[in-house]
């Protein structure tokens, strides 16, 4: 058991430092979570020995755990918090809202499939991320129970950013999307600010589709 876990240890160095030499990874905190969640608990039994590799992964219910660089991508654009409630649009294995549970105070993570849910749940508690809530529901229309959030990530390609988001989503707040139908989107990034929303476009990506 032991020297699994050093084997796991030493590729998420590996794929950590691979991160870094890129660019996408960057702040020493995102950096430790990086290295401190054990990935290989969130992608199901038989692709374990995969799980440091740089790609997207399939996950039960035909879904997919995003590749590691767009997980960092997407971590760095949020700028976490220590303080920060996070709202997470689809929950999937769990990862991504692992990786904000060492960053940030709380995170809610809404989850449309059952059997995700149960996935999710599973897998954040072998991690022992103790301020996640795994909910399930359909995130077009976020989560009212919870609001208003300092920042939602939304993991889903979505074919508009909702208003239910922007309404529940702290003034001085930001949210990132991928944002499109098909195979390609764009990732976006809205600032709200007391004067209105400001928008930026970090490029294409390409994500499940949101459903409802
Ligand atoms: N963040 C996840 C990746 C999720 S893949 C991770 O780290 O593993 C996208 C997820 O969005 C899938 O699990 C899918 O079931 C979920 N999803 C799709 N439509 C949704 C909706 N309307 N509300 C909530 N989740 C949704």
């Amino acid at each position: 058991m032991e020297e699994r876990m050093d084997e796991f240890g030493e590729r998420r160095e590996r794929m950590v430092a691979d991160l870094m030499t890129q660019g996408l990874l960057r702040s020493e905190k995102i950096i430790k979570a990086f290295l401190e969640v054990p990935r290989h608990l969130f992608v199901g039994g038989e692709n374990e020995r995969f799980a440091y590799a740089d790609y997207p992964m399939s996950i039960p219910s035909g879904q997919t755990i995003s590749a590691p660089h767009m997980v960092a991508m997407m971590t760095e654009l949020l700028e976490p918090k220590a303080e920060d409630k996070v709202l997470e649009i689809g929950g999937g294995s769990g990862y991504q809202a692992a990786i904000l549970s060492r960053l940030v105070k709380k995170i809610y993570t809404v989850e449309i499939d059952a059997g995700l849910v149960s996935f999710a749940k599973a897998n954040l508690a072998k991690s022992g991320a103790g301020n996640v809530t795994v909910v399930a529901g359909d995130g077009s229309k976020g989560y009212e129970k919870a609001k208003p959030y300092d920042k939602i990530i939304v993991t889903c390609a979505t074919p508009e950013i909702f208003d239910s988001w922007l309404r529940q989503l702290k003034t001085g707040g930001l949210l990132i999307a991928p944002v499109g139908s098909g195979f390609y989107q764009e990732l976006i990034r809205i600032r709200k600010t007391k004067k209105g929303l400001e928008k930026a476009n970090f490029g294409g990506v390409a994500f499940v589709p949101l459903r409802r």
